[in-house]
């Protein structure tokens, strides 16, 4: 059996940046506070709680005083004011990225337009630029549910930092159709845009694909989406002790994509385990 692991895969450059940062912080204080899943991989998470991290759902669980952490998928301005204003420390792991979506929604709203958002609307990263957003604001999930009520407005277009290219793209021709004025900013990350594109170059040399990743992270199932939509065999695991040897059968070229949330020893583990089946 060959193996092959598309380039690029794994960690994405925003959340290395704030796992990194998270650690260091960890290694000097031992404890800290972080809003929400610092991390969509429950493998990672468990590994930094026994460094010390304090998972909580609200800025109000966190102790006065505490170190906090934001996580690489951003806050809203109000929820990231109240942390500092608690914490003794707030350490900032939002992504650039996504820092870069959030100003964009800022300044399309400030500049009056409807802002439109490509996404899911209960994503922590949605909910994070909405909340810039001083005037109205619509989260679509795709271009067929633009409503009607937009029509004849004018609108200020952005995405969710990992959705697919073609849906915005399509979103945006929508949009053409049915309003006079549009700005578009294209805020899909290029490691997002980076790691999809290889999963299409590995569908076209692989007989099945494995990705890898946690089930709460949206851009490893945008990995898993493109994959199933190539017509590759596609298989969507967490970790190695997930593959069943049954899978491989007929197998030859087996193909390994990991969502931007995927830390490198969870895709050596795999490899590991492919070698030994
Ligand atoms: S997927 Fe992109 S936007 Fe999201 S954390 Fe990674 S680099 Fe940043």
């Amino acid at each position: 059996m060959k193996i092959i692991t598309a380039d690029p895969t794994g960690l994405c450059f925003g959340v290395k940046r704030a796992i990194t940062t998270l650690e260091n912080e960890l290694k000097k204080t031992h404890q800290v506070y972080a809003l929400g899943s610092p991390i969509h991989n429950p493998q990672e998470t468990e590994r930094l709680e026994k460094l010390g991290l304090i998972v909580v759902d609200s800025p109000e669980e966190v102790p006065e005083g505490a170190v906090s952490f934001v996580r690489a998928h951003g806050v809203t301005p109000e929820v990231f004011e109240l942390l500092r204003e608690r914490s003794a420390k707030m350490v900032d792991g939002t992504c650039p990225f996504v820092k870069t979506a959030q100003e964009r929604a800022k300044t399309l709203s400030q500049d009056g337009y409807i802002v439109i958002i490509l996404g899911d609307a209960s994503h922590p990263e949605v909910k994070g630029i909405m909340g810039y957003v001083s005037g109205e604001v619509h989260v679509l999930a795709s271009a067929e549910a633009i409503p009607y009520e937009l029509y004849g407005k004018r609108c200020g277009i952005l995405s969710q930092t990992t959705q697919r290219v073609e849906n915005f793209s399509a979103l945006v021709s929508g949009f053409v159709s049915v309003s006079p004025e549009i700005k578009v900013y294209n805020t899909i990350c290029r490691a997002t845009l980076a790691r999809q594109q290889s999963v299409c170059r590995l569908a076209e040399e692989a007989d099945g694909m494995i990705v890898l990743g946690g089930r709460n992270s949206a851009n490893t199932r945008k990995l898993a989406e493109i994959g199933s939509c190539s017509g590759v065999p596609t298989l969507w695991i967490e970790h190695a002790g997930e593959l069943e040897r049954g899978w491989l059968e007929n197998k030859d070229i087996i193909g390994i994509a990991a969502g931007g949330s995927t830390p490198d020893w969870l895709i050596k583990e795999l490899i590991q385990k492919l070698k030994m089946m």
